[in-house]
């Protein structure tokens, strides 16, 4: 049976909908306690970025591996417009002999985009990795520290059932309208659905595969982040164009969905 474009919508999405529906988000009284600000504001809009699988991949290096090459590792060596792979190993400080180590890989044209970024917003780090790993990659990430002027980690994260949950309601000093957060997972801005943007995971297995150039480096993330700039507030433009909030609100509240109960229907 032909389905409208508005039927296809993916399953997974719904089931996680539905279990965030279904969250106890924190309560202003924990998020009272656990406050913090990012100071002086030189941008109007404030982009947050996951790291894992939205910025880099990694992997842990099994025991006995040998070291990467010089020229794989990539150093601070990748310019602006340069498509190479880097890759490079990090080393978490006090890990027993030949563990502790990762194989880090950059999203392709990573760089590229957070240098495009970088000149029309302001740009964060949330994570819900331990700050040690974290740093280490976001250090060779960002070196100069040019484009995130925030970091924030696992311990800014809630814990709620287990999810780390990303609530930007921390960030006592911006506003939710100028606030997005680009993340891999939904169940990271659970708290804030409509300020999120939902990006494709980046996972790498094998050796690295080309990507062709678009025209942004916004485009070459997949992210359409920079009509964010121009609206007054994200959170009209987000859940326009993601539509979670919608689509969650249209969850049953048995958490059974219509949709996915029509399509049993068709089979
Ligand atoms: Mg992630």
């Amino acid at each position: 049976m032909v389905k409208e474009p508005e039927d296809l919508v993916d399953r997974d999405l719904l089931h996680l909908l539905a279990y965030i529906k279904r969250l106890p988000l924190p309560s202003d009284e924990v998020i009272a306690g656990r406050k913090i600000e990012f100071g002086e504001i030189i941008r109007h809009k404030t982009l947050i970025f996951d790291l894992d699988e939205t910025l880099i991949h990694s992997k842990m290096v099994p025991p006995g591996a040998p070291q990467m090459s010089t020229f794989a590792q990539g150093g601070g060596a990748q310019s602006s417009g340069d498509n190479a792979q880097l890759s490079f190993e990090i080393q978490l400080p006090g890990a027993p002999p030949g563990q502790g180590r990762f194989l880090v890989t950059q999203r392709p044209y990573l760089r590229m985009c957070l240098e495009h970024l970088s000149n029309y917003y302001e740009m964060a780090i949330f994570t819900a990795a331990e700050q040690t790993y974290a740093d280490l990659i976001v250090d060779h990430i960002d070196p100069e520290r040019k484009y995130f002027r925030h970091r924030l980690y696992r311990h800014h994260c809630i814990k709620v059932a287990e999810v780390y949950v990303k609530d930007l309601r921390i960030i006592d000093d911006r506003t939710f309208e100028d606030m997005v957060i680009v993340d891999n997972s939904i169940l990271s801005f659970a708290a804030q659905l409509d300020n999120g943007v939902p990006i494709c995971s980046f996972v790498t297995t094998t050796a690295y595969t080309p990507m062709l150039p678009n025209n942004s480096g916004v485009d070459m993330m997949g992210m359409p982040v920079d009509q964010e700039l121009h609206q007054k507030d994200v959170r009209i433009a987000n859940r326009k164009t993601f539509q979670l909030t919608q689509l969650m609100d249209d969850i049953r509240e048995d958490g059974e969905d219509e949709q996915m109960d029509d399509d049993e229907d068709d089979q």
